[in-house]
């Protein structure tokens, strides 16, 4: 959803977005009722929590040496398992739908270097004329994608 923004070739060989540490946690993607089955086919043994009437998160029980949690669907070789259905949030990712004091709102992590060394008009520009509609859409239906706002992302725009 995002090539106008980032190349494929630069997520492949970042993807810091499907690593969590203990502080983000709270923002591993959110699988719902399609989604779910394709990843318990994929990966039998993992657990979930459940999220939402029909939304689930990975179940985290370790994290790594560097306290990062890498989400299971990532083949180290092939990126993300689920390819082309990937989460909404992942498919969206920096970009970021959160809620202040009850209201929503589209914000920008600052962890995505690529994205941030682009013109900030730029990344304005297009999550106005190409964005915005749809996730605010998506939320709508599925509030559970709706995070906790985290203080540190930059608001691109309120509802
Ligand atoms: S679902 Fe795919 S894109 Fe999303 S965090 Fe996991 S591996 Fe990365």
């Amino acid at each position: 959803m995002l090539t106008k923004l980032l190349q494929r070739e630069t997520c492949a060989v970042c993807r810091s977005c499907c690593q969590f540490s203990s502080y983000d946690i709270w923002s591993t993607p959110v699988l719902n009722e399609e989604t779910r089955p394709k990843v318990q086919a994929l990966l039998p043994d993992a657990q979930f929590l459940q999220k939402g009437e029909n939304a689930w998160v990975f179940r985290v029980e370790h994290f790594d040496a560097e306290d990062n949690f890498t989400c299971p669907l990532l083949d180290p070789a092939r990126g993300c398992m689920l390819g082309e259905e990937k989460p909404f949030s992942c498919s969206i990712w920096p970009i970021q739908i959160m809620e202040v004091e009850g209201r929503q709102v589209i914000t920008l992590s600052p962890l995505c270097n690529a994205v941030l060394n682009l013109p900030f008009a730029e990344i304005l520009q297009f999550v106005h004329s190409e964005l915005a509609e749809t996730i605010f859409a998506y939320a709508g239906t599925h509030p559970e994608e709706i995070l906790p706002y985290d203080g540190v992302s930059p608001v691109l725009l309120w509802k």
